[in-house]
């Protein structure tokens, strides 16, 4: 699902990826964990596609995405990855429901169908009576997991996750790790998760340690 082959990526004068290759298949739930300043954020954001690496190449579900044109690369994105972020980023002025809906609207389905398919995931989600509820309206879990729906909603094969608990408590984050697991679970989706999180990453199928722009272990 995902291959990565000599990622380099540098700063001006400061090496941040050091020659990153790995594999990740569909369905496998995996931690990227290491100190902070490691490279793992920026290697996250290679793998997305919201960032090119200075060398190297990114296979993504059998794409070469390193050869994309910037045009063709931002349909490929929001078809095929959705991301999760720590702090939720939800319009503010927008209700659960039309959040959901715009990766679906971006890809250019009607507002009929991109309502459907968004309700559709909120209620997978336990989040059917919030449908109508702004951000500022929704507890801390609540938010994260609209984003998490909003992630979802064009069927993606693959999720990134950039400490996605970081800013939930420990229920909150637990329901959250729960429903990672659930979803790959019910929809074979695959998931990248860089965290801080212990926790997580031992419930995780491999955890990749990214020491200094390197991996360190597999
Ligand atoms: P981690 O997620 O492991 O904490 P990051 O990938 O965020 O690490 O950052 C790795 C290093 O790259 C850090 O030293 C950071 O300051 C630097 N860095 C990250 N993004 C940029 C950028 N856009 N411009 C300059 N330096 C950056």
């Amino acid at each position: 699902m995902i291959q990565l082959e000599s990622i380099t990526k540098n700063f001006g004068s400061l090496q941040v990826l050091k020659g990153i290759s790995f594999t990740i298949e569909k369905g496998e739930v995996v931690s990227i964990v290491g100190p902070s300043g490691a490279g793992k954020t920026t290697l996250l954001q290679i793998m997305g596609t919201l960032d090119r690496p200075d060398s190297g190449q990114v296979w993504l579900n059998g794409t070469d995405v390193s050869r994309m044109k910037e045009k063709e690369l931002s349909a490929f994105r929001n078809r095929e990855i959705g991301f999760v972020f720590q702090f939720h980023q939800l319009l503010p002025e927008f209700t659960a429901l039309e959040n959901v809906m715009i990766p679906a609207l971006i890809q250019g389905v009607s507002s009929s169908t991109a309502r459907k398919s968004a309700m559709e995931m909120l209620d997978f989600l336990g989040l059917s009576s919030r449908v109508s509820h702004k951000p500022a309206e929704l507890s801390g879990g609540e938010k994260q997991r609209v984003a998490v729906a909003r992630a979802l909603v064009n069927h993606p094969s693959v999720i990134l996750a950039d400490e996605p608990s970081g800013s939930l408590d420990t229920q909150n984050k637990e329901e959250l790790h729960r429903l990672f697991f659930d979803l790959r679970d019910k929809l074979g989706q695959t998931f990248v998760i860089v965290t801080h999180d212990e926790d997580l990453a031992s419930k995780t199928d491999r955890t990749i340690h990214l020491i200094d722009g390197r991996v360190v272990s597999l």
